[in-house]
């Protein structure tokens, strides 16, 4: 039987991702289109949950271990005044709760085994829907913002613009036992992701005007403030500007969205990328089954299903971060009670196995 062909647009990670998961499908062949001439490089780091990063063990045949970066414990701080409350802790003492990669590194292994694969890769730049004539499937990851994404999806998504900017850097330091944290602090919440003993990576969401003077200064002294050190090194310091966008449309005919295109979410609680690759995993599922039954893509509902699998939990994930990231900013009127609603939390224990359950799993809907 002649095989059905799959093309994925764009080749970041969830494009890269998205085109070894359904390579692995039997009478699929899936062909990947890259953008020529891209220089930037992504010196970002990413973390994903424990079972995320199995279905990475899946797609890459013997993934080197030391590409990820584990960490059992998670620390959250609220800044009050001069102080630091330490008001949660997730710990676990035999399984690893995250693993933290280095985007670029993971997006040159990912390059390799879609090489090894002979994932047929083509480079072009989409300018328009009819580039992608002549597949039994498209599917689009061509970041968050794509004009070409306005011919599939209706007006009713959910927008928002944050007016905040993310500043990101790799740190490195000599503290001991250095765990992963997140601090809210007055100016916006500040993420400390180690992804090797003596480096980390922070994320510091911040107003898109904050310090728009001596930016890399006011950076390192509030680093250092934190950790209480003041022997760093800051380097690959990068800025993105934070929006929402929950798509409510999913596909049109035989073309998805997929990644950042369809849920682009506030990094606080580092979930953007964890929500692609469940995303992933229940498109290889759906595509499997329909391919598995010998029917042909175009007449299969197999885009509403993913559609009717997956809106639910990114929606509520997307509202659910942004409710958390506005509990922290700066508020008159709730401000006075934050510290005793906090530490009600830390002492609910289902709450805590809860939110662990989650950030793990997604919501499993
Ligand atoms: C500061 C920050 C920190 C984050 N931290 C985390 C985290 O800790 N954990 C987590 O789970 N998620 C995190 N995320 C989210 C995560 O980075 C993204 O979900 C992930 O990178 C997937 O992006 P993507 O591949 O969908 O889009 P992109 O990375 O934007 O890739 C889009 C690709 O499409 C290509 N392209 C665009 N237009 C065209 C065209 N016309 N023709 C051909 N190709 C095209 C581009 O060249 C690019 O390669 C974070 C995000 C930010 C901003």
């Amino acid at each position: 039987m002649k095989k059905q062909r799959i093309c994925i647009a764009g080749d970041g990670l969830s494009g890269l991702m998205a085109a070894l998961a359904l390579n692995k499908i039997e009478g699929l062949e899936v062909h990947l289109i890259s953008k020529k001439n891209k220089h930037s490089k992504d010196k970002r780091t990413t973390a994903i949950s424990a079972t995320n990063h199995a279905f990475f063990n899946q797609m890459i045949d013997k993934l080197d271990k030391k590409l990820f970066w584990p960490s059992k414990k998670i620390d959250l701080f609220y800044e009050r005044k001069d102080q630091k409350m330490n008001f949660l802790n997730f710990d676990e003492d035999s399984k690893n709760l995250m693993y933290v990669f280095e985007n670029d590194k993971i997006k040159e292994i990912l390059n390799k085994e879609i090489k090894k694969k002979k994932i047929k890769t083509i480079q072009k730049s989409i300018n328009e829907l009819k580039d992608l004539d002549g597949y039994d499937m498209k599917i689009l990851c061509l970041g968050r913002s794509s004009k070409i994404y306005q011919s599939i999806v209706d007006k009713r998504s959910i927008n928002k613009d944050y007016k905040e900017i993310a500043i990101t850097g790799y740190v490195k330091h000599n503290l001991e036992n250095l765990n992963a944290a997140q601090y809210f602090l007055k100016d916006g919440p500040l993420a400390i992701l180690p992804f090797s003993k003596n480096n980390f990576s922070f994320v510091w969401s911040v107003d898109k005007d904050f310090s728009k003077k001596e930016i890399n200064l006011v950076v390192k002294s509030k680093i250092c403030e934190v950790l209480k050190t003041k022997k760093i090194q800051i380097t690959n310091q990068q800025s993105y500007p934070l929006i929402l966008n929950l798509k409510r449309t999913y596909y049109k005919n035989d073309i998805l969205i997929l990644g950042e295109g369809l849920h682009t979410v506030h990094p606080v609680a580092g979930q953007g990328f964890n929500l692609v690759i469940r995303d992933i995993n229940k498109l290889q599922e759906i595509i499997k089954y329909y391919t598995g039954l010998g029917m042909s893509l175009k007449s299969t509902p197999a885009l509403e299903d993913f559609t009717n699998n997956r809106k639910s939990e990114n929606i509520i994930t997307g509202i659910g971060i942004d409710l958390t990231h506005n509990f922290f900013k700066k508020n008159k009127l709730l401000d006075p009670f934050k510290e005793t609603i906090l530490k009600n939390f830390s002492k609910n224990n289902t709450l805590k196995k809860i939110s662990k359950f989650i950030s793990n799993q997604g919501l499993s809907i």
